[in-house]
């Protein structure tokens, strides 16, 4: 009977397993056990069942899957709101990347990345898909959260603090992969920046290291108009086509923003099995484009959803790229069933696992997967009275109503605070980032 004693039962209001899609569970218990799920059983039953179970009665909440935010660039939370409102290339260029080039060292990642764990633990996402330099770093930053990532190995031809060409930041990567000690809740994806900054020659060599290693090749691609003018300037080809070429236009691609997608392509993408990690908000931020999210779920393609940065955001937040995956959709397709709330939500979780190819463990609550969960609080006046669970998670919910957050069972944010890391050292080490920043400029 000892095994029992780390039995936890949740008892929500409602379960909104994911799969299958749209289902909602009422008076349902939630059996956990050491890293997994092991049942799924009506709440009248734990007592008999379960009985030495801990209960955890959440009466007014909501438990659904860890949000996995599928593109991001975790510390650049500490640019957040440093250079707002200016077109894509100035503010990389211009802005992004001199302040990179000055400050973003080791230190910079382990304060930036801690901040967006505490961010987006405390936001209900229990998983990330990341691309920065210093993955080593935030590797860190992950274990001690509890969370879990996928942790993008940078490669462009744009000098850094990490490396000087594309030959060195492979180096990089493969000198990472070599140290890094194995740990079941990080995973790693070669990340080539985007087509206009990364040559054919590299292309050819992370597609085999990706093969070599298995992992996922996660890229900017088609972010904005200007990329497709530059490519068929120098390469004399469209980017899809340089990558079809090049043999990396297959599911092994996880392709952030893809707006400009004509219909042929809409249909090359679905049948290849690219996945696409849309960025709703950064999209519209940085006046980029629509990914064009109705055609391409319809044609049967994977759509993940992920927040980008927070400097082109400028906020981590799953729960309001969520509500505005939904309204986008509808809005650009002028088709009010486009992306229903049922599927932003699955976009969030069981797609985006897919797209990081782990959805045989996490983004649904099924028997079997990992504990990777969120308690949601109904109880305050904008989410009640409760029609509709799924549409009250996408429209309305605000993730300040997140009260606990369990990955692989263990608890990670409880009674809203995050429980690895120490968060007001946190926090206080984040302002003193902005004052260095600051004073420098
Ligand atoms: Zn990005």
């Amino acid at each position: 009977m000892s095994a029992q004693r780390d039995q936890l039962a949740l008892l929500p209001k409602w379960v909104v397993p994911v799969v299958p899609e749209g289902e909602v569970l009422l008076d349902t218990a939630v059996i956990v056990q050491g890293e997994r799920i092991v049942d799924i059983i009506p709440a009248s039953e734990v007592v008999n069942r379960y009985p030495n179970a801990t209960t955890k009665p959440l009466s007014t909440h909501a438990l659904i899957p860890g949000l996995v935010n599928a593109h991001g660039h975790s510390p650049m939370v500490l640019m957040r709101g440093l250079a707002d409102d200016l077109p894509l290339m100035e503010w990389l260029t211009k802005h992004i990347w001199p302040t990179e080039q000055a400050f973003a060292g080791e230190d910079f990642v382990r304060a930036g990345s801690a901040l967006a764990a505490v961010e987006m633990l405390t936001g209900g996402t229990t998983c990330f898909n990341d691309n920065y330099f210093f993955p080593n770093i935030t590797a860190e930053v992950v274990k001690a959260s509890g969370m879990r990532a996928v942790l993008g190995l940078p490669v462009m031809n744009v000098p850094t603090i990490w490396a000087e060409d594309e030959a060195g930041y492979i180096e990089k990567g493969l000198q990472v992969l070599e140290e890094s000690e194995p740990n079941s809740r990080i995973g790693w994806a070669w990340a080539p920046h985007a087509p206009y900054t990364v040559t054919d020659a590299s292309f050819e060599r992370l597609g085999a290291l990706t093969e070599e290693f298995d992992f996922k090749l996660h890229l900017h691609l088609l972010e904005t108009a200007d990329e497709i003018e530059q490519s068929l300037a120098e390469h004399g080809k469209h980017p899809i086509d340089r990558l079809v070429d090049l043999g990396l236009y297959n599911d092994r691609l996880i392709a952030a923003h893809m707006t400009q997608l004509t219909d042929d392509q809409v249909a090359q993408t679905a049948e290849a099995g690219v996945h696409i990690l849309h960025c709703p908000a950064a999209n519209m931020k940085l006046a980029s484009g629509f990914c064009r999210v109705d055609d391409l779920d319809q044609a049967g393609a994977n759509i993940a959803i992920g927040t980008d940065g927070a400097a082109s955001n400028n906020r981590l937040d799953m729960f309001a790229e969520m509500r505005l995956a939904s309204l986008i959709a509808k809005g650009f397709s002028l088709n009010p069933v486009a992306a229903p709330a049922t599927r932003s939500l699955s976009m969030a979780t069981i797609q985006g696992a897919k797209a990081l190819g782990l959805d045989d463990g996490i983004g649904s609550i099924e028997v079997g997967k990992q504990a990777d969960l969120v308690a949601v609080d109904l109880d305050v006046p904008g989410t009640t009275p409760v029609h509709h669970v799924i549409s009250h998670l996408v429209y309305v919910v605000s993730r300040s109503q997140v009260s606990d957050v369990w990955v692989a069972g263990q608890a990670c944010v409880s009674d809203r605070r995050v429980v690895g890391l120490d968060q007001e050292s946190v926090v206080s080490e984040a302002i003193e980032w902005g004052l260095k920043m600051h004073k420098k400029q």
